[in-house]
């Protein structure tokens, strides 16, 4: 297999990807129009989006992406579906990556055009395979949609654009079933060293979508694979971001800042849990610091349970306390532990 730390090194744009680089957050506009996808780029970046996506489906918004790139500052892959034309058009405008199925982009020779064209721009292709729409030898192979027909279909294209010896390609497959997009990148990781783009496709609305893209993305993440991710929601774009720091941090792969672990409460609870880690998180929200807080409802348990946070909030009756690094440091009305938790924390910093 290979891991992470062993998979070729792509630049999309100065963000690297595979090679051990830092999994790097993608994201697409949903936006038309210059203006507006300038304004939802800018606002993705600041959320934290490294690398942002936007559909091109005519000649008029290849022609955009130059526009766009002198107003925002974020590479750009361009997505195209199989108008070879199209593709060059988006990289002679500054696409950074394009997002192409080599298999129906209009035969081997357009295919040739477009590595060409990307080789001289130094721009990576990104393999995408859509499980919906698999090569009918494949599903007659396989007898129907397996993870060992997305992988092959793939991996045949990996293997045309190499034949045209190009070789800055990331992978991707897509499909709406967690336990199959973990399949298809084990499989992946078996056969190529390829970087791995990593989501889970058509995940559903924002609550269950981000849960079934926290399963897939994370089960892939965890087996030590996956060089870059992108949560696919049905709504705005800035909740996939939230969404992809929250399973990268839950996987281990990256932090954003702070850490906050807070427990569910019990019967035990001896202050207002709830209300005062929703406070927490909302003032740790501009701390950059990889520290890891506690909020726990009782003293009894609270810190112990708490062994990994650096600092941390736990009830005692009619009061709470401090604690840092397991030890108690002091004791203090309920109203006033957040204050003093957040005065402990700018002392670590
Ligand atoms: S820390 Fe205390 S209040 Fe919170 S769940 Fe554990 S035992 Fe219950």
């Amino acid at each position: 297999m290979t891991s992470r730390e062993n998979t070729r090194v792509v630049s999309v744009g100065g963000v690297k990807i595979g090679g051990g680089n830092p999994v790097a957050i993608q994201s697409m506009t949903n936006a038309s129009g210059v203006d507006a996808v300038v304004a939802q780029l800018s606002a993705l970046k600041a959320a934290g989006c490294e690398i942002a996506r936007v559909a091109v489906p005519d000649m008029a918004s290849a022609r955009d992406i130059y526009a766009i790139k002198t107003k925002v500052d974020i590479p750009i892959v361009a997505d195209i579906h199989f108008d070879a034309r199209l593709a060059v058009a988006a990289l002679e405008s500054g696409a950074d990556k394009l997002r192409i199925n080599p298999g129906n982009i209009g035969g081997e020779e357009k295919a040739r055009i477009v590595a060409e064209a990307a080789k001289k721009r130094r721009a990576p292709i990104r393999v995408g395979v859509n499980a919906g729409s698999l090569e009918k030898a494949l599903l007659s192979k396989y007898g129907g949609i397996t993870a060992e027909a997305v992988a092959e279909s793939a991996l045949n294209g990996v293997k045309y654009l190499e034949r045209m010896d190009f070789h800055d390609i990331v992978i991707s497959v897509k499909t709406s079933s967690a336990p199959l997009t973990a399949r298809c990148y084990a499989i992946l990781a078996e056969k190529t060293d390829c970087p791995l783009h990593v989501g889970v496709t058509e995940a559903g609305a924002v609550w269950a979508g981000s849960i079934k893209s926290a399963v897939g993305i994370g089960a892939v993440l965890l087996a030590g694979i996956g060089d870059t991710i992108r949560v696919s929601l049905t709504g705005d774009p800035l909740e996939e971001i939230k969404c992809s720091k929250e399973i990268l941090r839950a996987s281990g792969v990256r932090r954003f800042g702070p850490d906050l672990v807070s427990c569910p409460t019990c019967a035990r609870a001896q202050i207002d849990v709830i209300k005062i880690a929703g406070e927490v998180e909302q003032r740790l929200s501009n701390i950059t610091a990889d520290i890891t807080v506690a909020v726990m409802g009782c003293v009894v348990n609270g810190p112990g349970e708490a062994r990994e946070a650096d600092i941390g909030i736990a009830g005692g009756k009619n009061e709470g306390v401090i604690f840092k690094s397991g030890k108690i440091i002091a004791k203090l009305p309920e109203d006033e532990l957040v204050e003093r938790l957040l005065k402990e924390i700018e002392s670590l910093l």
